[in-house]
Order: C-alpha cells, then structure tokens, then sequence
C-alpha cells in the first residue's frame, strides 16, 4: 500500500497516518519528523533546513527529495508506505512519480483531509499550549506567530497538489473536521476499495 496523505498543517495527517502504521504495518514517512530529527542531530542537512523551518517556509526540494529517496528504500518499505508532509510542491510530486517508476512501483491511493483555516490555526495553537503545559518543547513553527505563514506556504505551493492528483483521477477528498475516529474508518474505506481493486 503506497499512500499519500495531503491536507494543510494541522489537518491531523500525522495522527491518522500512525494508527494506519498500526493496521497495516507499513511506516509512515513524514518529511517534517524526519527534517526535525536532521535539526536535532545537527547534520548537515538539519542545519540548512532550520531557519527556513523555524520562519514556517518549505525546506528546498532537491534536500526533500533526496532524503525521501534514501528512505524509500530501507527494507521497512518494502511493503509500502504512508507519505505524511510530503510532496508538499508540483516539483516533488514530480519527484515521488519518478522514484516510484524506477522502483517499478505505484501509488494506492492520494486522499486529502479537508479542514477550516480557522480550525487549522485553533488546533496549532491549542497543540502548542498543550505542549507548554506539559513541560514539552514547544515547535517553534506553532507559534501564533509563525502558523500562519506555514498555511500562506500550503496554499502557495501544496494546494495546486490536489488537482495535479484531481487530474490523475486519484484524489479522494475527505471532511477533516469530523473526529478523529470517523476519519480514520473514512480513510479505511477508501483502502478497502483500493486493496481489494489490487
Ligand atoms: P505540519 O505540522 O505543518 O504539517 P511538518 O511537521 O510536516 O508540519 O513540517 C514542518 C516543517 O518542515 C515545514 O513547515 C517545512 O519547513 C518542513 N518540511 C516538511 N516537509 C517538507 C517538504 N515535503 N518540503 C519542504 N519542506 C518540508
């Protein structure tokens, strides 16, 4: 199962992609863990990607692109994977299409939660109050002052992703406002569809 999960910050991509993790056993590869884990670590690409993350901007693609690849192919991927943050532009949308045809391979399924700005920058910040009452650190990038620049971001260079997959006839759009459970039995039907087409 090869899966795209598109939707602006805060759409809860992360959330449903790890209890997909759970029921079909294939990672979730979210290019936004896998950047901050490089800030971490301060390797050479965390520390190109920081700044640029912490202003709410999108890292370069040619950086995505190029860590995706790596991991697409480790073994745990052999089986699929559910792409959570990424392609977040046209170019890398690009770029997934022309890894998966060298690895003879082909996409499931590409299915957008759909949510009210509003919502969207409630649930960020709600997100980061949580994490500061909890003594958790805070992601720079949830900042009320930051979010909003990350959905100005989405609209510029991730939106035009659902017709590129509109277009291929592969998007399937659903209500990311409805709770958490109600999405995910959403998302299991599409899949269902998908797996039992295969
Ligand atoms: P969100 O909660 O906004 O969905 P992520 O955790 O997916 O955030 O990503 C956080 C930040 O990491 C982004 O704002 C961006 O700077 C960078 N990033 C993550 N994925 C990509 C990508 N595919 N292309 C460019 N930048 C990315």
């Amino acid at each position: 199962m090869r899966l795209i999960l598109l939707g602006p910050p805060g759409a809860g991509k992360g959330t449903q992609a790890q209890r997909l993790v759970d029921k079909y056993g294939i990672p979730q590869l979210s290019t936004g863990d896998m950047l901050r884990a490089a800030v971490k670590a301060g390797t050479p690409v965390g520390l190109k990607a920081k700044a640029v993350m912490e202003a709410g901007e999108l890292v370069s693609d040619a950086i995505v692109n190029a860590i995706v690849a790596e991991r697409f192919d480790q073994p745990d991927c052999a089986n699929g994977f559910i792409l959570d943050g990424y392609p977040r532009t046209l170019a890398q949308a690009d770029a997934v299409q022309a890894m998966l045809s060298e690895r003879h391979a082909e996409l499931d399924a590409v299915i957008e939660l759909v949510v009210d700005d509003k919502i969207l920058l409630q649930r960020i910040a709600e997100r980061a109050e949580k994490a500061k009452a909890a003594g958790q650190p805070v992601r720079k990038d949830d900042d009320p002052t930051i979010a909003p620049e990350r959905l100005r971001e989405y609209y510029k260079k991730t939106a035009p992703l659902t017709g590129y997959y509109y277009a291929k006839g592969m998007l399937e759009s659903l209500d990311g406002m409805a709770d958490v459970d109600t999405v995910t039995a959403a998302i299991e039907g599409i899949l269902g569809k998908v797996v039992k087409a295969a």
